[in-house]
């Protein structure tokens, strides 16, 4: 495969060096993307990239119909990345740079090009030094150390160093996993560096480009509530201003797509369902992370929950201690909360939150 001899497979993966490359050489200016008439469509294009991001997490990979497209859809990435840094919004940065790593996973696994060439073609795009076992077109190998650089966000266990075939150093993965650990490094790639250093005056400029998305922004945070999960949903008694601090900060981490530790999440969820949200409204505040999968994430959350699954059981998880929480690293009781310092769960702190916030009323 040679990315840079085809526009319309490049223009699918603007991130890539050969993507800015042919941008470069293309002799487009800043100033030409910014202001000439031409280029309205990669301007457009470009907020479309961010709004598709907010609205649903993911950003769409047209199909190329005319000649003019690549190019326009390879300027778009740019123009989006100005954007986002005039907007500055840390979440949706995160947001965003997920949102492309994900559709190009999906697109690279979708790809009708040699499987092999794809693998070797990405590896050396991020510096892997990955093989095919000998004899074998389904498995790779790669050194430990880019392993545990690119798997370092991976929470599942599956991902873990002790549960991998490891021979002379390398470890040996299925072609699919290598495709996501290269999800994991376009993550990185499209992160780093953002937001750039933007003129305030050129920010001014595109005012009416960055309104629109500013507008999307605040919707969906409307929408999913500063707690991470739908406010337009029934919460009378599920009220996220009682929730006790540690939840608080796991529920703020999900939303803004850092990962949270296994035992965060467990005690998320497990606090959550006992307060009686349900297992698609905790899938929804999940949804950011950087690894979600949906099937995996509502089976451990069906796993909590103690839904009868057949070979699951139906055992339901109570929220964890105070004092497991402390254990784990998960309390955030740094500020000397004072209803933390009469209670011993955080269910209790929710129950007595509520009942004094009654009261007051
Ligand atoms: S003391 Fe308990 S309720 Fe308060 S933050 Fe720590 S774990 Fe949560």
């Amino acid at each position: 495969m040679n990315w840079r001899a085809e526009p319309t497979r490049i223009c699918l993966y603007p991130f890539l060096s050969a993507a800015s490359k042919h941008v470069e050489e293309s002799g487009v200016t800043l100033e030409d993307l910014i202001s000439s008439a031409v280029f309205e469509r990669a301007r457009l294009r470009g907020k479309e990239r961010i709004i598709e991001a907010i609205r649903g997490g993911a950003v769409r990979k047209p199909a190329i119909i005319s000649n003019a497209q690549p190019e326009m859809e390879l300027l778009s990435y740019p123009y989006a990345r100005i954007l986002l840094s005039c907007i500055g919004d840390e979440y949706l940065i995160r947001r965003y740079a997920l949102s492309e790593a994900k559709a190009a996973h999906e697109k690279i696994l979708a790809s009708t090009y040699s499987s092999s060439d794809i693998i070797y073609e990405l590896s050396k795009e991020f510096g892997i030094r990955v093989d095919f076992l000998p004899g074998d077109r389904e498995q790779v190998q790669m050194p430990f150390v880019d392993y545990l650089r690119f798997t370092a966000n991976l929470r599942d266990k599956r991902w873990k160093l002790v549960n991998r075939g490891l021979e002379k150093g390398r470890v040996k993965l299925r072609k699919s996993e290598f495709v996501r650990i290269i999800q994991e490094a376009i993550h990185e790639r499209i992160k780093k560096d953002l937001p750039l250093a933007v003129p305030a005056d050129l920010c001014e400029s595109l005012r009416r480009y960055t309104e629109a998305i500013e507008i999307e922004l605040k919707e969906r945070r409307k929408k999913v509530g500063e707690s991470g999960f739908d406010a337009s949903s029934d919460f009378r008694v599920k009220d996220p201003n009682c929730f006790p601090p540690c939840i608080t900060v796991i529920l703020s981490n999900l939303k803004e797509g850092v990962n949270v530790p296994h035992t965060g999440r467990f005690a998320v969820t497990a606090f959550l369902l006992n307060i009686g949200l349900t297992i698609d409204e905790i899938l929804e505040i999940y949804k950011n992370s950087p690894d979600f999968n949906e099937e995996k994430t509502r089976y451990q959350v069906e796993h909590i929950a103690g839904t009868d699954t057949g070979d699951l059981g139906t055992t339901r998880y109570t929220a964890p201690s105070c004092e497991t929480m402390r254990t784990y690293g998960n309390c955030a009781n740094v500020k000397s909360d004072d209803v933390c310092e009469k209670i011993n769960h955080p269910l209790s702190y929710y129950k007595l939150k509520l009942k004094l916030k009654l009261k007051s009323k």
